[in-house]
Parts: C-alpha cells; sequence; structure tokens
C-alpha cells in the first residue's frame, strides 16, 4: 500500500486522508487544489475534511490508544520505529526535498535542509523514547512514592505552511515516542509532505490507527479537532490569533495546549563585535525561507558608533538579493500564497508611505513566472520602534534597522515588542554575554550565533505572545506526557 500512496503523491493527483492507516477521502466528496507557488499552478488536491471526518480520525486515534497494540509496545519498540521512520525519510530524502519545495515554493536546497532537520528530529526522539523516566520519592515510613511518566492519549497536531515536514516531526517524534497517538491537520497550503510522511511510518510499522492525517481548511477541519472531546491534548504552531482561538476551543474541554506562536526576533549588535562574521548570519535569519519563519530574525539592534557601518553593509547584501522559483534555487522562493504575498507588500508600502527610510531593496528574477507570489527584499532603517513594521510580524523578507546606545536601551528596545522567541547577540565581552543573555525575554537566545529552524536538541518556545510550553529536545517530552504519582503504603 505505501508503494501505491507514494506513487499518488509523486504525480500529484488527488491525494487522500489517512484514517486507521487508510487512505480515505473526505465524508463531503469536497477536495481543495494545491497549487504551486512559484508559478500558482494547481497539480494536486486534497480533501476538505470537516467535523465528520475530524470525528472518524480522533475516533481512530482513540481505539489505536485505548485498546489498540500501541498502548503495549514497549518504549524502546516505539524508539525503534521513530529511528526506521527517520532511516525511510532519509531514504526518500531527494523526493520528500522535492516534493516540500514544489507544494512550498521554498528553494530546493532549504528543502533538503528540512529533510536533514526532519530525519534528526526522528532519530533524536527514536533514541530518546526509552530514555525518559520517572523518580522515587523519599515519603513518609512504610511508604514507596514514584512517579510515572504516561502519555495524554489522543494528540491533535495543527501544523503550519512554512515548515511544515519539521514541525510534524518535532511534533511526531515527541509525541510518539511518549506513546500518544496522533491527529495531525497540515495547513491547506502545504499538505502533501504530511501525507507522505504518515505513509512512510506506516511502512515503518507503526500500528494503524497511530499516525492519522486530515486535511482542509482550518476554520473547518482545524477548529473541529482543536473543540473534540476525544482529544486529549492540542498542539499548534502558527499565528497568535489563530493559537488564542484554539486555546479557547479546547479550554471548552480543558485540555492541555502547547502554543508555538509568532516572533519578532532582536539581533543585537555590539560596536566591539566581529561584524564581518556576523553579517552572513544578520541577512540569513530574515532571508531564509522567504522570512517566513516564527523564529526569522526581523530586527538588528546596531550600537551607534558602527551603525553607518553594518547599514551600509546590509543595504550592499540586500540590493543583490534574488527572489525566483523553487527550482531555481536562488536567495528566496516565492511567499506562499496570493494573501500573504499581498500582506508583505501591503507592511513594505504602508511603511514607505509613512517615510521610513528604504534603505535597499533586492529584485524578483526576470524570468519569474508571473502567475508565482514573489516579493523582492526590503531593507529598512532607521525605524521608529512604534512603527507597524517594527511591532507585528511581517513574516517576508522585510527587515529592520534600529540604532541604540548602550546595554540598557538595547535591551529595553530588544524587549520592547509584544513577541518573545529568539534573539541574537553580538559581543566579544564575555560579562555583556552573559547580562544580556539573562535579560532578553525570549525562549532562545544565540551569543555570536544566530539559529532559525534546526537545533533539535535544542528546547524552542515562547514567552509573552509568543506562545507557552517547549518543544524540541528533552523538554518536549514533558510536555507530550503526564506525571502520574502513585503511593504504596506497605508498613
Ligand atoms: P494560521 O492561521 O496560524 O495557520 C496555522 C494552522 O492553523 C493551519 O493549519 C491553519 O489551517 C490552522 N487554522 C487556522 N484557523 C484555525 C482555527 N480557527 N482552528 C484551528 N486551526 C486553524 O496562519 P496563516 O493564516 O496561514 O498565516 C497568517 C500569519 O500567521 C502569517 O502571516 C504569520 O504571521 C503567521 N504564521 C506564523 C507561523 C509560525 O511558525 N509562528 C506559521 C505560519 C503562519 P489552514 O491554513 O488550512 O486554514
Ligand atoms: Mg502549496
Amino acid at each position: 500500500m505505501g508503494s501505491h500512496l507514494s506513487t499518488t503523491v509523486a504525480q500529484g493527483r488527488a491525494l487522500m486522508n489517512l484514517i486507521d492507516g487508510k487512505p480515505v477521502d473526505a465524508l463531503s466528496g469536497q477536495r481543495i487544489d494545491v497549487a504551486c507557488p512559484s508559478d500558482g499552478n494547481v497539480f494536486a488536491s486534497v480533501p476538505a475534511s470537516g467535523a465528520a471526518d475530524v470525528d472518524r480520525a480522533v475516533k481512530a486515534a482513540r481505539r489505536a490508544f485505548d485498546a489498540g497494540p500501541w498502548s503495549r509496545t514497549p518504549a524502546f519498540e516505539r524508539g525503534r520505529l521513530l529511528t526506521k521512520l527517520g532511516l525511510l525519510v532519509e531514504k526518500h530524502g531527494d523526493e520528500l526535498a522535492a516534493l516540500e519545495s514544489r507544494d512550498t515554493g521554498k528553494p530546493l536546497r532549504q528543502g533538503r535542509a528540512d529533510v536533514a532537520a526532519t530525519m534528526r528530529y526522528y532519530e533524536f526522539y527514536g533514541g530518546a523514547a526509552d530514555k525518559i523516566h520517572g523518580d522515587t520519592i523519599p515519603f513518609l515510613d512504610g511508604y514507596t512514592a514514584l512517579t510515572l511518566r504516561e502519555p495524554h492519549g489522543v494528540v491533535a497536531g495543527i501544523i503550519p505552511w512554512n515548515y511544515p515536514m519539521q514541525i510534524l516531526a518535532r511534533v511526531a517524534g515527541a509525541a510518539l515516542a511518549m506513546g500518544n497517538t496522533l491527529v495531525v491537520k497540515p495547513a491547506e497550503d502545504a499538505s502533501l509532505s504530511t501525507i507522505r510522511i504518515a505513509e512512510l511510518a506506516l511502512e515503518a510499522g507503526f500500528p494503524e490507527g497511530v499516525f492519522n492525517v486530515i486535511t482542509g481548511y482550518g476554520r473547518d477541519a482545524g477548529a473541529a479537532l482543536s473543540a473534540h472531546p476525544g482529544v486529549d491534548y492540542v498542539t499548534f504552531t502558527g499565528s497568535t490569533l489563530t493559537g488564542t482561538a484554539i486555546q479557547q476551543a479546547a479550554a471548552v474541554n480543558n485540555r492541555g495546549v502547547t502554543m508555538e506562536l509568532g516572533g519578532k526576533s532582536p539581533q543585537i549588535v555590539f560596536a566591539d563585535a566581529d561584524i564581518e562574521a556576523a553579517l552572513p548570519y544578520l541577512v540569513n535569519a530574515i532571508i531564509q525561507n522567504g522570512g517566513q519563519t516564527c523564529s526569522a530574525g526581523s530586527r538588528i539592534l546596531i550600537e551607534k558608533p558602527v551603525y553607518g557601518q553594518v547599514a551600509s553593509a546590509l543595504a550592499d547584501r540586500f540590493s543583490k538579493l534574488t527572489a525566483g522559483p523553487h527550482e531555481a534555487d536562488l536567495d528566496l522562493g516565492p511567499m506562499i500564497n496570493a494573501k500573504q504575498r499581498d500582506r508583505v507588500a501591503g507592511f513594505i508600502a504602508a511603511a514607505e508611505e509613512a517615510g521610513v527610510p528604504l534603505l535597499a531593496r533586492g529584485s524578483v528574477a526576470h524570468d519569474a513566472p508571473s502567475g508565482g507570489f514573489y516579493v523582492s527584499p526590503a531593507l529598512f532603517g532607521a525605524v521608529d520602534p512604534a512603527a507597524a513594521i517594527a511591532q507585528e510580524e511581517v513574516f517576508g523578507p522585510v527587515l529592520s534597522l534600529f540604532p541604540f546606545e548602550g546595554e540598557e536601551q538595547a535591551i529595553a528596545l530588544a524587549n520592547g515588542t509584544e513577541f518573545g522567541l529568539v534573539a541574537g547577540v553580538w559581543t566579544n565581552d564575555g560579562g555583556r554575554q552573559h547580562r544580556v543573555a539573562k535579560r532578553v525575554r525570549a525562549g532562545q537566545v544565540f551569543v555570536n550565533a544566530y539559529g532559525a529552524g534546526g537545533g533539535v536538541e535544542l528546547p524552542f518556545g515562547g514567552f509573552k505572545k509568543s506562545g507557552h510550553g517547549r518543544e524540541k529536545g528533552f523538554e518536549a517530552l514533558f510536555d507530550m506526557s503526564a506525571t502520574k504519582t502513585v503511593v504504596f503504603r506497605h508498613g
């Protein structure tokens, strides 16, 4: 069956949900066209699932959790299955990179980087599954107390379109390692790799019903999934607004949630920093994936003595950046869809109208298909910290520069948005490295480096409106399980 489905995905015909190990259409028969953002052409379709399909998938996951072999599968065996899945991802790496790249418009080398990170997630959680355990707790005389780490049960994963394969891997890796079953709802703009990975999971030997996929719109399938009483835990990556709606839906059943939301992540460049070393990181952090990255480094705070030098070096690099179709593998691809392109273009136009200085603009390849959703990169500076492009998540290749004077002002600016996901600090002063890292409110702080994505070992998540709960690394295993305390009175 695996090979049948893979042919279907590769040829891009009518794709199916995967419920209880079987490819099934939406009960309504309605479908959503899948377009390639590089040219806007439709090349496949996925089911437009609704509440009845969600119910089917949740019931399958429930059965697999309550009665299926999964609940009796030892931790090492769950780990082995995840490791096998990682090896299958490696084996099908070229196919998966091409599929992800075509579905999202990301340059092929980014598709390959996503495959490498996906493999690492399944490898990491495959190895971790049997290395997490409870405690024994010193208690009263005549008692023994211990804790068990138990799965929540059915985990719902709602996945965005920017890094679908990677984000699925960090959710599925941790959830399955802990013994949960899964119902995944990918974004309607980028569902293909999720279907393919679920199919590879069957091939790896995960029992039917453990890894279910339903495609469809967020307002239909996503909303029904987050409110379903048969779901025990919800994990979501995406916009802050949708995160609030999902938490409200899950609150009706009092379910736990992990929220990995947006960001407005700063990089702080002090005058003593190695600026040449910093430059490629400063550019890449906002250009990678066309800036459609929750942890994109979208603000650069520059100490005044080097502001002019850094701004002109960045302007030079920005003016040479080119957007183009995924297969051309240029600096960046198109935006995911027309709405996102218009949103990003709207931020740029509004900033220009408000008189924010535009320091540089990249270009769009002259032969890029006219139906594609391209935006050329834009560099603004000096930006008013209260401006929309300084405060809101643009989710595109738009970078804002801010001059500052001294450490206090740098920290105030860095913390001066509603978000708190990632930060970068560039300085060779050891004391300052530690001070600033401690005072910046962000889930990850990089010193003389910056990482947007990757680093599967590193706990990741937000402060403030960037969300709560932690993914990646060992920490995710705690979120994906609950502690049960067992007390024996034996005299
Ligand atoms: P979004 O609304 O947050 O979508 C993310 C996921 O949630 C998708 O699977 C989406 O499904 C689903 N969804 C939407 N409404 C839902 C609801 N009421 N209940 C349950 N699930 C729901 O993001 P978007 O609209 O595609 O993008 C808008 C903005 O979000 C971007 O401009 C960007 O700022 C931000 N964003 C952030 C991240 C991140 O990693 N932090 C990722 C993506 C987007 P459908 O897409 O199929 O409707
Ligand atoms: Mg697509």
